[in-house]
């Protein structure tokens, strides 16, 4: 018979991880004990976990465990960017990028095996969606970087594969301990989620979470936004902007940092840069450039450096601070939109895993 499947403890914020001890008929805090142990300790040993009781350890053995994700593939890039595959299952992988620059260290975490939009210039769209991942697998990465791979992190951003506003439970859960003083203590300035613009789940993200908030804009009206982001059929722009600006009110430091992709003659105009303007008046922003990284099959080309340049000088005379993001590991596909989860080379999975207990 199937046997239960164990609760993977890696993935409970503080809440969750306090409400589990309480059914258990346990003190709150030895559940917050054992969420420092896993994030800040790296220890995923529940008998190392010493100040926990010797029969609680027990007790949770037989009903949990701390499941972290596998690397399988290591690639660092020459411009010190380094990528790794995690397997999450037989079926699925993801991609995460450290991406060190000064004093910052970020990295770019997936919410999905793949994505379930179809923005026309990204690669990810292409290869369809497979799942969400579980607070776990999102909050894996981190746990990762900072425990396996020995890396420093100052910032997360939610860049990677998937739409993270439509995973949002597991998303909101992994942000918090990403926030959390327990674990990982990244300020709200430094845990950044990135949307295509699900308008809906942005207000309830300003209901529920205290982080920054970017969001995929890539043209200045609905027409053209149509065309490359499709989601703006569903969320057109009079309703995404208020809801971006609704979401740093209450915050004078905030500011929406919107990310525009620059595709030679599709959206990078003078003319395109005016109306971009014109769209942002009285919202708190900033603007990432990001400069097109192509892909096999793709029908579009990158704006050259000069017209980017224009492009942003046009924006900071209007007041709006732009930055042109440097593209960083695009040498191991590992820049913004060539994140690829392969979900190949089965039959040697299915033979690794034969002989196991089936768990799902
Ligand atoms: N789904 C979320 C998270 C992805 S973030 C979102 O849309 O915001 C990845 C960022 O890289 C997004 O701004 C995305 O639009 C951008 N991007 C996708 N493909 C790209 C490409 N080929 N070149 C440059 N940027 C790309």
């Amino acid at each position: 018979m199937a046997t239960e499947e164990k609760i993977n403890l890696l993935g409970l914020d503080r809440a969750a991880m306090e409400a589990l001890f309480q059914e258990l008929g346990q003190k709150a805090f030895h559940g917050r004990n054992v969420l420092k142990w896993i994030h800040k300790h790296g220890v995923i040993d529940f008998e190392a976990m010493t100040d926990v009781p010797k029969r609680l350890r027990a007790q949770l053995a037989e009903i949990a465990e701390i499941r972290v994700p596998e690397i399988v593939f290591d690639q660092p890039s020459r411009d010190g960017t380094h990528k790794w595959v995690l397997e999450l299952d037989c079926n699925n992988r993801v991609e995460s990028v450290h991406i060190p620059d000064g004093d910052r260290n970020t990295l770019c975490v997936s919410s999905q095996v793949g994505c379930s939009l179809d923005c026309s210039f990204c690669s990810t769209a292409q290869q369809g969606f497979n799942r969400n991942l579980s607070s776990a697998e999102i909050i894996g990465q981190v746990w990762v970087t900072v425990h396996r791979m020995g890396k420093p992190l100052s910032n997360v951003v939610m860049m990677g594969m998937g739409e993270p506003l439509a995973n949002f439970d597991a998303v909101v859960q992994a942000m918090n301990i990403m926030q959390e003083d327990l674990a990982y203590m990244l300020s709200k300035y430094r845990v950044t989620i990135s949307t295509s613009g699900i308008v809906p789940a942005i207000y309830r993200l300003n209901e529920v979470s205290d982080v920054s908030l970017a969001v995929s804009l890539h043209a200045p009206n609905n027409e053209l936004r149509d065309r490359l982001v499709p989601i703006n059929k569903k969320y057109p722009l009079e309703e995404l902007i208020p809801a971006c600006r609704e979401f740093v009110r209450n915050d004078k430091r905030r500011k929406v940092t919107w990310e525009y992709v620059m595709l030679d003659g599709v959206n990078d105009s003078d003319k395109h840069a005016k109306e971009l303007i014109r769209l942002l008046e009285g919202t708190p922003s900033k603007m990432n450039l990001i400069p097109f990284n192509p892909f096999p099959g793709t029908e579009f080309r990158s704006s050259s450096p000069e017209r980017i340049e224009a492009f942003r000088q046009r924006l900071m005379k209007a007041g709006i601070i732009s930055i042109t993001r440097k593209t960083r590991g695009d040498d191991i596909d590992a820049a913004c939109g060539q994140l690829v989860g392969k979900v190949k080379d089965r039959s040697r999975r299915e033979l690794k895993f034969a002989g196991r207990s089936a768990r799902s």
